[in-house]
C-alpha cells in the first residue's frame, strides 16, 4: 500500500455516483485488487454490478519466508484469491499466471487482455496507475496499467485488432466507457465505499499468506479504514476511494 502524501484536501475530486452494469478489475498480483478497489467491488456488486476479477501473475514471489518456494506458494495464493474475490463479491475470477515480477506489456499480453475486455464487455475498467513518479510503483504493476490502457483504446475496440478473437462465439470489439486507476499522483474522482470498506478488509483478510506483507494481520483494517476515511474528508460519506479516471471520447 503506498503512503505518499496525496494532497486531496487541495484536489476536487469529482464524485462517481453511477453504478456500471459490469465493472473489471485487473491487478498484478493476488491482494492488488482488494487494495486498490475492494471498497467498490464490494459496493457496487451490493447495487447488482456484475465484476469480473483479473490475476495477472501467481504470486509466486509474494513470500517473506525464506522456507518458502514458488511452486508452494502459487495454489496457495490462487485459493486465497478466490476466497477473497468472493468475499467482495466479484461473479467472475481469471487467473493469467504470469510469473510474479515478470509481466512484459508485449504483444501476448496485450492480446489476453484485449480478449477480457471483449468477454466480460465492461463499462469500467478498474486497474493499477502506470503513470506515478511520486513514489516506487512495482514494474508488474506498470505493465498492468500499460497493457490494460492500451486494450481499452484503441485494441479491443477496432475489429482488425486481434480479429482471431472474432472467431469465437460470443467475442465481438468492444468499447469500454472509463477507467479508473488506483495508486496515482493525480487523482481526479472519488468512489464511496462506505458500504464497501468493511468488505474490503474481509476480503484482504483472505490472504493469509501475506502475513508481513501488504494485507498484513488486523493492522491492515485499521489503516485502510484510515485512508479511506482521509480521503473521504470534505466529501458527503464517511469513506472513500480515489482514482485518475479517463474517459473514452465519443
Ligand atoms: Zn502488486
Amino acid at each position: 500500500m503506498t503512503t505518499n502524501a496525496i494532497p486531496y484536501e487541495r484536489t476536487q475530486l469529482e464524485i462517481i455516483e453511477d453504478v456500471p452494469e459490469r465493472a473489471m478489475v485487473v491487478f498484478a498480483h493476488p491482494d492488488d485488487g482488494e487494495l486498490g478497489a475492494g471498497g467498490v467491488i464490494a459496493a457496487w456488486s451490493a447495487q447488482g454490478c456484475e465484476i469480473s476479477m483479473i490475476t495477472c501473475t501467481s504470486g509466486s514471489s509474494g513470500s517473506n519466508d525464506r522456507s518458502m518456494t514458488s511452486d508452494a506458494i502459487v495454489p496457495v495464493r490462487r485459493s486465497e484469491q478466490m476466497r477473497a474475490s468472493e468475499v467482495a463479491g466479484a461473479k467472475h475470477v481469471e487467473f493469467l499466471d504470469h510469473p510474479d515480477g515478470g509481466l512484459e506489456a508485449d504483444r501476448v499480453f496485450l492480446g489476453e487482455m484485449v480478449w477480457m475486455i471483449r468477454k466480460y464487455r465492461p463499462e469500467v475498467v478498474l486497474c493499477h496507475d502506470p503513470h506515478r513518479f511520486n513514489g516506487f510503483n512495482h514494474r508488474d504493476h506498470r505493465m498492468v496499467g500499460t497493457a490494460v490502457l492500451d486494450a481499452i483504446y484503441p485494441y479491443a475496440r477496432d475489429h482488425l485488432h486481434f480479429p482471431e478473437h472474432m472467431e469465437h462465439d460470443g467475442i465481438e470489439p468492444y468499447k469500454v466507457r472509463e477507467v479508473l486507476m488506483w495508486g496515482s499522483d493525480t487523482p481526479n474522482a472519488i468512489v464511496d465505499t462506505t458500504n464497501g470498506v468493511e468488505k474490503q478488509i474481509e476480503a484482504l483478510h483472505q490472504h493469509e499468506s501475506q502475513v508481513g506483507g501488504l494485507s498484513d494481520g488486523p493492522a491492515v483494517g485499521d489503516r485502510l479504514r484510515e485512508r479511506a476515511k482521509t480521503v473521504a474528508t470534505n466529501y458527503p460519506f464517511e469513506y472513500g476511494q480515489a482514482y485518475r479516471r479517463l474517459i473514452a471520447r465519443g
